[in-house]
C-alpha cells in the first residue's frame, strides 16, 4: 500500500513520453475538467471510448505502482508534467491543434 502523498511525489519523477492521437487529446481535456460527454462531443468519439483510453492513459502512467490509478491521479500527473511529457499536448491546445489529433 502507497501512502497518497508519496505516491504523488513519486509521480513527480515518473515521466511517461510520447504521448500521440487521441488518447493524448482525451486525457488533455479530461486534465481540462472536461466531462466524459464533453470530451466524447469535441473528439467525435463514443463516451465508451473516452473512458477507454483514459483508463489506458491511467495504466501506463501507474504501471510501477501496481495499480491503475484513479482519474484524479491521472490529472495530478499530467499538470505536475506539463514542462516536459505533456507540454506537446498545451502547446497543441494553444495552437488550436489538439482537436485534430481525435
Ligand atoms: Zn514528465
Amino acid at each position: 500500500m502507497i501512502e497518497p502523498q508519496t505516491e504523488l511525489r513519486r509521480l513527480r519523477d515518473r515521466c511517461v513520453p510520447a504521448w500521440t492521437g487521441p488518447r493524448l487529446a482525451v486525457v488533455t481535456l479530461a486534465a481540462l475538467t472536461l466531462t466524459d460527454a464533453e470530451i466524447a462531443r469535441s473528439l467525435f468519439i463514443t463516451e465508451r471510448s473516452v473512458r477507454r483510453h483514459l483508463h489506458e492513459a491511467s495504466a501506463r502512467v501507474f504501471e510501477w505502482t501496481g495499480t491503475v490509478g484513479t482519474r484524479s491521479a491521472l490529472m495530478s500527473w499530467f499538470w505536475v508534467h506539463s514542462g516536459c511529457c505533456t507540454a506537446g499536448a498545451l502547446h497543441l491546445l494553444e495552437t488550436g491543434r489538439l482537436l485534430e489529433c481525435g
